[in-house]
């Protein structure tokens, strides 16, 4: 069977290193002919809205997937014309839309920082005197790694504000002073199956996903799975999806949802039975789930902005090196690095010696 995904980066990439022993090809629509998924699979250059090269990836696919959730709306309505697309337009149109999936989140009982839709300056104005300061500026749609957005500190950083982000949709979101970051990566199966991977922490720079590491027996992942398995039921949703929290003082926030694989689950490559990548496959084929659970500690690394040397890397035991055949740009992601070792402590040494050797570049 042919899956057609609609994107070409990494994501895909790492789709099609999965689906590949499964007997599955994937086809990728991407404006790139460069797109770093083409090396794995079938590569159609055009834009995402450009219906003739999507009649062109539906002529050889039999279900569609997306590698990024910023798909336009008449693309995926030609798409769920011909063929089965997962995850669902409505669930694509809640989670690129902020307000939209807080809403889903405050419907659900799911808790949240406080949250106001923005459309003015003087709509901005009001929320700050409910939400106060500091609050957390986003645009409501297009925002990734941190960008379209500003933390307003004082009342200054209000004056403006909204036209700086463009003066378009937004929403305000109170600050929160968190103690870290987690992410809960689930999967649905048609059937509705759901099953989750362990809790991960993550630790971002700059906005961008720096670390991530699974956290065995978290004492909130109960609660995260309840949350990710509403989301998904709600939604009717297939394949992975990535939920997004703050803890603070032992209770989960939640911060947003990708309907999609996602950074912070590259650790199931080498971590659990079966990857994030081939549980996404598994789903939207129709087969039967992979197991979730991890199997050694295990962490990963992003490779940003310019490469680490190769050798040095890999002669560090349990270093599994992950490039993306991406050309060098500040902020881009090129690679990542997923370690693992026996015990806690060996992955500890062996993360000091990588982060030793990483050259990182964030740019701005
Ligand atoms: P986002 O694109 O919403 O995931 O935001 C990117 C990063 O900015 C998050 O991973 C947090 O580190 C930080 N951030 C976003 N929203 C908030 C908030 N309301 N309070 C504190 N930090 C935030």
């Amino acid at each position: 069977m042919n899956i057609g995904v609609i994107g070409g980066g990494q994501l895909g990439r790492m789709m099609a290193l999965a689906a590949l022993p499964l007997g599955i090809r994937l086809v990728f629509l991407d404006p790139s002919d460069s797109a770093c998924a083409g090396a794995t699979g079938v590569l159609i250059q055009g834009q995402y809205d450009d219906a003739e090269a999507v009649s062109r990836l539906l002529a050889e696919t039999r279900r569609v997937t997306f590698e990024f959730e910023n798909v336009p709306p008449a693309t995926i309505a030609q798409i769920a014309e011909q063929q089965p697309a997962y995850p669902s337009a409505q669930a694509l149109a809640t989670a690129r839309d902020r307000w939209a999936e807080k809403a889903l989140f405050q419907r659900l009982g799911i808790a949240l920082p406080p949250v106001a839709a923005i459309d003015s300056q003087s709509d901005l104005e009001h929320a700050v005197t409910q939400i106060g300061l500091p609050a957390v500026l986003k645009t409501r749609t297009l925002g990734y790694d941190g960008k379209g957005q500003k933390v307003l500190r004082n009342a200054e950083d209000v004056i403006g504000a909204f036209a700086e982000l463009g003066s378009v949709p937004l929403v305000l979101e109170g600050f929160i002073d968190f103690d870290h970051e987690v992410s809960c990566i689930g999967v649905r199966a048609i059937d509705g199956e759901v099953r989750c991977y362990p809790l991960v922490r993550n630790e971002h720079r700059q906005g961008m996903l720096y670390r991530s590491e699974p956290l065995a027996m978290h004492p909130l992942q109960a609660e995260a799975e309840a949350a990710l398995t509403a989301v998904m039921d709600a939604l009717d949703y297939v394949g992975v999806l990535a939920f997004e929290f703050f803890v603070q003082a032992e209770r989960l926030l939640a911060n947003e949802i990708a309907p999609r694989v996602h950074n912070s689950g590259h650790w199931t490559i080498e971590g659990s039975p079966a990857s994030q990548f081939e549980n996404h496959i598994r789903a939207i084929a129709g087969l039967p789930l992979g197991e979730t659970r991890q199997t050694q500690p295990v962490a990963m690394y992003n490779l940003i902005g310019q490469l680490p040397d190769l050798a040095a890397v890999l002669a560090i035991p349990g270093c599994h090196w992950h490039s993306y055949d991406k050309a060098p740009r500040a902020g881009r992601k090129l690679g990542h690095v997923t370690v693992t070792a026996a015990t806690q402590e060996a992955l500890e040494q062996r993360c000091f010696a990588l982060e030793a050797l990483l050259c990182n570049d964030l740019g701005g």
